[in-house]
């Protein structure tokens, strides 16, 4: 099944230089990117990203860090893509990612972790929402 999900290249990612290598592994994995953009989150926009972890320990922490440098957001295209894109990612603390996953090559910690993966299809079309009007969707 053809699906969209949503990818957020984070800030640690963004200042190690890795968006390129990281949208590199999206193509070759056959997620097609059909939008893609460079921004600052605000706190509170972070807030408003990640609003089902508000009552989360970390909440505040990763806000922060989530709105502490330029992020790439993108949505991807493909077969059976929310999936496929969370096992390209890794599991959410690097040190227990399988290696070859972004977050094995690139996340520092399990909060400093490079990337983020809507994690299922409500979340994906909510988190999409969050950051593109529909008719800014390309068609691939
Ligand atoms: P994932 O990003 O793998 O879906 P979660 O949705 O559980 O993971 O958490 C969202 C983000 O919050 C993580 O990617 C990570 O940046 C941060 N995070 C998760 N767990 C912790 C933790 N125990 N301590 C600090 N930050 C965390
Ligand atoms: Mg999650």
């Amino acid at each position: 099944m053809t699906e969209r999900t949503l990818a957020i290249i984070k800030p640690d990612a963004v200042k190690k230089n890795a968006i390129g290598d990281i949208i590199k592994q999206y193509e070759a994995a056959g997620l097609r990117p059909v939008a893609i953009r460079m921004m600052q989150l605000s706190k509170a926009v972070a807030e408003g990203f990640y609003a089902v972890h508000r009552s989360r320990p970390f909440f505040d922490s990763l806000t922060t860090f989530m709105s502490s440098g330029p992020v790439v957001v993108l949505a991807l295209v493909g077969e059976d893509a929310i999936k496929r894109h969370r096992e390209l990612m890794g599991a959410t603390d690097p040190a227990k990612a399988a290696p070859g996953t972004i977050r094995a090559a690139h996340g520092a910690n399990i909060e400093f972790n490079a990337v983020h993966g809507s994690d299922a299809p409500e979340t994906a079309r909510f988190e999409i929402g969050y950051f593109f009007p529909e008719m800014d969707l390309a068609v691939r």
